[in-house]
């Protein structure tokens, strides 16, 4: 009774499960498996020892903003939106573009956070779904006719995308920008481990907004940093949105490091590809469908198996994957009883515990059989 109408008929945002006990391998979350690069530690020790904290932060993290602008080669940091977690950056361009009753537009199925912005901010979102075959994007995604024209305000488009780990090409994008009238957002939390990006088609076009996150190729998703690339104009105006000291000194200065240590980004990036190849190919070895992945996640589904007691196998044996059903979506499911569009989320480990796992699935399926 004391709320507002759009947060009781919320759900609210299930983020995975983060257990507190030793010896969990934890693949349900998209972390990084490996720590940071070391210049954080020593970074995180400096600012400890410093009497620092009794200063508010920098508003701005001046220091990322210069160093990332360096590093990603973009024309200043003007270009530059700093957040606490990409997230943040999800809620002040949520709330600096979209009205209540207005329209954002999200690919289905994708991360749930940008339904739940929408709600909060009392706007209306718009699912397209992703084609079940090659996850690719359909027509209507370009498409204006939400009601009126003028009703569709933000367009959100992960990529690579969550839960697949597909791409939508650079091309499709440059013309899907074009076709629409508002801003589209690519979130691109997962590009690290992807083989390009779209970052040169801020410069192209002022609708294009480019977000990051330092939670998964940076290992730093304790952390709480990510940051925004758009054209001045627009981060002028986000930055009314945000508050006043959305980052905290010591994760300004840690991720700075992190950012400059691009050799560390190299080599982190390398191993979770190599071992994202294992996984898949030992998934597809079962008889499970696997997407391409260019994430450091990779989606299974399969044509006969159910895959929930496979989940709460792995969770017996302390391996914690992700298993998610769009009982609306996906391809037609060929066993009765087997939900269709199910599917198992597996982020990608280090390479001994990709190793266990897949040995453990193997071991499942064989006593299932
Ligand atoms: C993890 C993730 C984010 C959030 O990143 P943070 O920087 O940890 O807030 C945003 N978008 C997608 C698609 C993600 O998977």
């Amino acid at each position: 009774m004391f709320f507002r109408p759009e947060i009781t008929a919320l759900q609210g945002y299930q983020p995975g499960e983060q257990p507190k006990e030793e010896g969990v391998v934890k693949l349900n979350t998209n972390e990084n498996p490996y720590p940071a690069s070391d210049m954080v530690y020593t970074t995180l020790k400096r600012q400890s020892e410093r009497k620092l904290l009794a200063r508010y932060p920098d508003p701005l993290a001046t220091s990322f903003r210069d160093r990332a602008a360096d590093i990603l080669d973009l024309p200043g940091p003007d270009w530059i939106l700093c957040g606490n977690g990409a997230d943040d950056l999800l809620t002040i361009v949520t709330r600096a573009l979209v009205s209540p009753g207005q329209y954002v537009r999200l690919p289905y199925p994708s991360y749930i956070l940008y339904e739940t912005l929408a709600r909060i901010q009392g706007a209306k979102y718009q699912e397209i779904q992703f084609r079940p075959a090659d996850w690719s994007l359909r027509e209507a995604f370009a498409d204006e006719a939400v009601e009126s024209l003028d009703d569709l305000r933000l367009v959100f488009l992960p990529n690579p995308n969550s839960p697949s780990g597909t791409v939508v090409g650079k091309e499709v994008i440059r013309k899907l920008a074009s076709e629409i009238s508002c801003p589209l957002l690519i979130d691109e939390a997962y590009v690290d481990f992807a083989e390009e990006d779209c970052l040169d088609l801020v410069r192209e076009n002022e609708k294009i907004m480019v977000l990051r996150s330092m939670s998964k190729g940076y290992s730093l998703a304790g952390l709480r940093f990510g940051f925004l690339v758009a054209q001045p104009h627009l981060i002028e105006q986000f930055l009314k949105v945000k508050d006043s000291y959305n980052c905290d000194t010591v994760s300004i200065a840690a991720a700075t490091s992190a950012i400059t240590d691009q050799q560390w980004r190299e080599e982190n990036r390398r191993k979770i590809i190599a071992t994202r190849q294992m996984l898949t190919e030992g998934m597809r070895e079962m008889g499970f469908e696997v997407p391409d992945s260019q994430a450091n996640f990779i989606w299974n589904t399969h044509p006969e198996i159910k895959l929930h007691p496979i989940f709460q196998m792995l969770r017996k044996n302390h391996y914690l994957t992700r298993y998610m059903v769009y009982s609306d979506w996906g391809p037609e499911s060929t066993i009765h009883g087997k939900p269709t569009g199910e599917g198992l989320r597996i982020s990608v480990g280090t390479e001994q515990q990709i190793e266990q796992c897949l040995a453990l699935i193997r071991k499942i399926l064989h006593k299932g059989n």
